[in-house]
């Protein structure tokens, strides 16, 4: 199982809770490792609810595709369709539908997270044959595109 960006890695670890429950994983380490001439990352660290020690270890690829996609053409091998979508919704879910009234700030992170959200979305779409073939992902991309122009119309 390959990982195909950090982002990745990162989604995946946020995916897999610690057993105590605890969802957020705050590692101390992360290493890359040369195994038979695959590039390895290594997360590690300590739950900060039980204290249990965590690890996670990701066979990585050498060329990530730039941020904020998780990956390149190919459907994701760690994380499946409908917990892209999950993520997708909740992402959409926080973003503040009137941008008019949020400072700079607040839009320039709604608008990262719109962009992530798309991403997700499109990692939806990696696992479908056609690409319309979902019509939740249909809505939740037409939706998005309406929040990403009411925060361009705003920051222009
Ligand atoms: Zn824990």
């Amino acid at each position: 199982m390959t990982a195909r960006s950090a982002e990745e890695c990162h989604l995946y670890m946020e995916l897999h809770p610690c057993d105590c429950g605890e969802p957020v994983f705050q590692w101390s380490r992360c290493r890359r490792e040369q195994r038979d001439d695959r590039p390895f990352s290594v997360y590690e660290g300590h739950c900060g609810a039980c204290g249990e020690a965590r690890c996670f270890e990701f066979a990585v690829t050498d060329e990530p595709p730039p941020p904020p996609a998780y990956g390149g053409p190919e459907p994701s091998q760690i994380i499946g369709p409908d917990e892209f979508l999950a993520v997708a919704q909740a992402l959409a879910a926080i973003v503040p539908a009137d941008p008019q009234r949020l400072g700079s700030e607040e839009r320039e992170q709604a608008m990262e997270v719109i962009e992530l959200a798309s991403a997700a979305i499109d990692e939806v779409l990696k696992f479908a044959p056609e690409p319309d073939g979902e019509a939740l992902p249909a809505r939740l991309r037409s939706e998005l595109a309406q929040l990403r122009r009411g925060y361009t119309a705003v920051r222009a």
